[in-house]
């Protein structure tokens, strides 16, 4: 039987990553994608290098060498962080669509018009008036896919972005709150530079104006005329960007799934977008796997991809309210107040619980396909874990409750028996397994 063809929309970081996965697996596939089309300049973070790296993604990679220190200017205080990795989104785009070539992905420089989906396959029309088929398919198109399903929207955000060139300088970046919002700011050593406004999407001056209107905002920051000087302050070149974030309540099908900010896209505050479409990514050619090669277990693949899309959207808007609310200078505020208390008021980490501490079956990724395990979920883990380093854990809490800890523990080699001792202590156990 020869292997179902794929069709991914969209090269951008989610749709390449699913890409190279699916051909490594050897599946024929297209990949179908517009250029994006407006100037962005993106921060990531040391992990974005890391997923793209385990990604094999290696000319995006080298895209993101340019490291510049951040300033955060937060509630009335400086701090000098760490670096972010700056990233030209044109240069970017290109380099993933070149790793997609060199791994001989078929790639169509196209924009799709329309979807018709049945249980048979998916009939592509592109604006070109070609049509293309697949028996799977791979909505990758970001925040642009179409809009399907029941889904949960932050509050509703716009992000303004300005960009202007002046003299050449060191790179540097910054981040600024604001009564009204946040603005990110960032020059390129070529004189490229960048301003980012971020606040609610209503209220805004009328289109025509907003030029202006941040030039008007830029005046009065500081900060703005310590990082560019006076040519700030002239209007510039501007692209509005929606920037809610959004979950997808079904991010799968039985023949379709949807990966990167088409399956759940997060608050640009994070800086972690870029990260969390390559992790749905990253996860998605062994759930496309399962899903085609072995239908009995369709359920515990699609399960597995959301709960992973809602559990890693849930920390990425838990750690963005934690973060909204260290402002406290204009906490009253509309856009500061409705930030600080989505999506809920549960903490971030759930404190160590031996009480909630339990063994359940669940999907796990084993090689190139999920499959079910036991797993042990603990209160700050609900998604359970399978095993420590190689390790099963469930074996050993099993043991624990069975008053045999010593001798599950005396079975395993002394660095996993380390490992495994230090998971019990960070969960509650005393040293001798007792709840401590
Ligand atoms: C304002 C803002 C600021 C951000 N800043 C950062 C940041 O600093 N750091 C960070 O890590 N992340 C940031 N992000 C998030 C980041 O841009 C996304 O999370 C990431 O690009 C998502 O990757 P993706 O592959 O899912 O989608 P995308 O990168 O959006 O790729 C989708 C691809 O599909 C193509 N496409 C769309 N429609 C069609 C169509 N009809 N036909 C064919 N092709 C189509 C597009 O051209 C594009 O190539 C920001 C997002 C926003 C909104």
């Amino acid at each position: 039987m020869s292997a179902p063809r794929i069709l991914v929309l969209g090269a951008g970081p989610a749709g390449a990553a699913v890409a190279l996965g699916l051909r490594r697996l050897g599946y024929p596939l297209r990949v179908v994608s517009d250029w994006r089309r407006f100037v962005a300049l993106e921060g990531v973070s040391q992990r974005v290098l890391d997923g793209l790296r385990q990604a094999g993604l290696h000319r995006a990679l080298a895209c993101a060498t340019l490291a510049s220190p951040r300033r955060v200017q937060w509630n009335g205080e400086e701090q000098r962080l760490n670096q972010e990795f700056l990233i030209d989104r044109a240069a970017f785009d290109a380099a993933l669509r070149e790793d997609l070539r060199e791994a001989g992905v078929e790639l169509l420089a196209a924009r799709v018009r329309a979807v018709e989906s049945g249980a048979d396959g998916h009939r592509v029309q592109l604006e070109s008036g070609e049509t293309l088929h697949g028996e799977f398919l791979v909505e990758a198109r970001g925040r642009q896919a179409p809009l399907a399903g029941k889904r949960q929207r932050g509050p509703e955000t716009l992000s303004l972005l300005s960009q202007w060139q002046q003299a050449s300088g060191p790179a540097a970046s910054a981040v600024q709150s604001l009564a009204d919002g946040w603005a990110w700011m960032a020059r390129l050593a070529d004189g490229r530079c960048y301003w980012q406004i971020t606040r609610d999407a209503a209220g805004l001056p009328l289109r025509a104006q907003l030029p202006a209107w941040c030039a008007q905002r830029r005046g009065e920051s500081a900060l703005v005329r310590e990082l560019f000087g006076a040519a700030a302050l002239q209007p510039a070149a501007l692209h509005a960007r929606s920037s809610t974030a959004i979950l997808f309540d079904e991010a799968s099908g039985a023949n379709w799934l949807r990966v990167g900010d088409a399956a759940m896209a997060v608050d640009p505050l994070s800086g972690n977008g870029i990260f969390q479409s390559l992790s749905s990514a990253l996860q998605a050619p062994a759930v496309i796997n399962t899903l085609l090669r072995h239908p009995e277990r369709a359920a515990l693949a699609r399960r597995f991809h959301q709960q992973r899309v809602a559990q890693l959207f849930l920390r990425f808007a838990r750690t963005g309210r934690d973060f909204y609310a260290l402002e406290r200078r204009w906490a009253e505020q509309p856009f500061w107040q409705a930030r600080s208390r989505w999506p809920d008021a549960e903490p971030m980490h759930a404190p160590a619980d031996v009480s909630q501490v339990r063994i359940v079956s669940a999907p796990v990724l084993r090689g190139d396909s999920i499959e079910e395990a036991e797993v042990v979920v603990t209160a700050d883990q609900p998604l359970g874990i399978w095993h420590l380093q190689g390790v099963e854990l469930a074996p050993v809490v099993r043991a624990l409750q069975a008053g045999e800890l010593a001798q599950a523990l005396a079975r395993l080699q002394p660095e996993p028996r380390r490992l495994v001792q230090r998971w019990l202590l960070a969960q509650g156990y005393g040293p001798a397994g007792r709840p401590g």
